[in-house]
């Protein structure tokens, strides 16, 4: 199981880049996790999105959805999952007629091929899941955005990695890198950080505590 990081900035990009975009390659599917700004452009760099199998954002802040608007005006249909509200964004989404809107929420379980998708309902100002990919009995997560909360560490055990959202400072709605190193070693996962502040360096409480950091463009191997 490949995931490619195309954005990994969280509220919106730094110049050429995108915000939270992640193209996952399974053995039969390829789903991408989020759409944020720029990430349109930065995605084609890849792959076209009618080679894509579905869309799945874990939440409607714009820095995860945004450019699933234009995709609107990409030729073909476009299967998305996302959550209900805030119903002003969902509407939006759902009046694209190329738009397959499906809704998630906590206790959905689709597949797309031979992949699965499980969700959690994070802590964060908005409808927010995180999700769990699992494909042939292993699995990744990806927290999406989210403060501490003890459920992570359940929702991630038993995953060969988990991508997580922090790489903000305290007293925002996402974890501080010492958050991101507990879930680490309360749910016996590797870490890997992602969703970076454009104007906050997370980089030395990152690499102090062992954490390494998603860059856009270079291929992780989940397993
Ligand atoms: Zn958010």
């Amino acid at each position: 199981m490949e995931i490619l990081p195309v954005g990994i900035y969280g509220a919106y990009p730094a110049p050429g880049c995108a915000s939270a975009c992640y193209l996952v390659r399974g053995s039969d599917a390829t789903v991408v996790l989020d759409m944020g700004s720029g990430s349109l452009s930065a995605l084609r760099k890849y792959i076209e999105p009618k080679d894509v199998d579905a869309f799945v954002l874990s939440h409607l802040h714009y820095d995860h959805f945004c450019d699933a608007l234009p995709l609107a005006y990409y030729p073909g249909r476009h299967v998305i999952y996302c959550p209900a509200t805030p119903s002003e964004c969902f509407t939006l989404l759902k009046k694209s007629p190329s738009h397959d809107v499906r809704v998630i929420n906590e206790g959905a379980h689709i597949k797309v091929g031979s992949m699965t998708f499980d969700f959690m309902r994070t802590v964060h100002p908005v409808e927010t899941y995180a999700v769990r990919v699992s494909e042939g009995g292993r699995s990744f997560v990806y927290t999406a955005d989210t403060q501490w909360t003890d459920r992570l560490i359940d929702f991630c055990r038993g995953s060969e990695l988990v991508l997580t959202d922090c790489s903000f400072p305290a007293g925002t709605p996402h974890m501080t890198a010492e958050e991101g190193a507990r879930l680490g070693r309360e749910s016996g996962t590797r870490v890997i950080a992602i969703h970076f502040s454009p104007v906050y360096d997370a980089s030395p409480s990152l690499s102090a505590l062992g954490i390494p950091e998603a860059e856009a463009g270079r291929t992780i191997k989940a397993w």
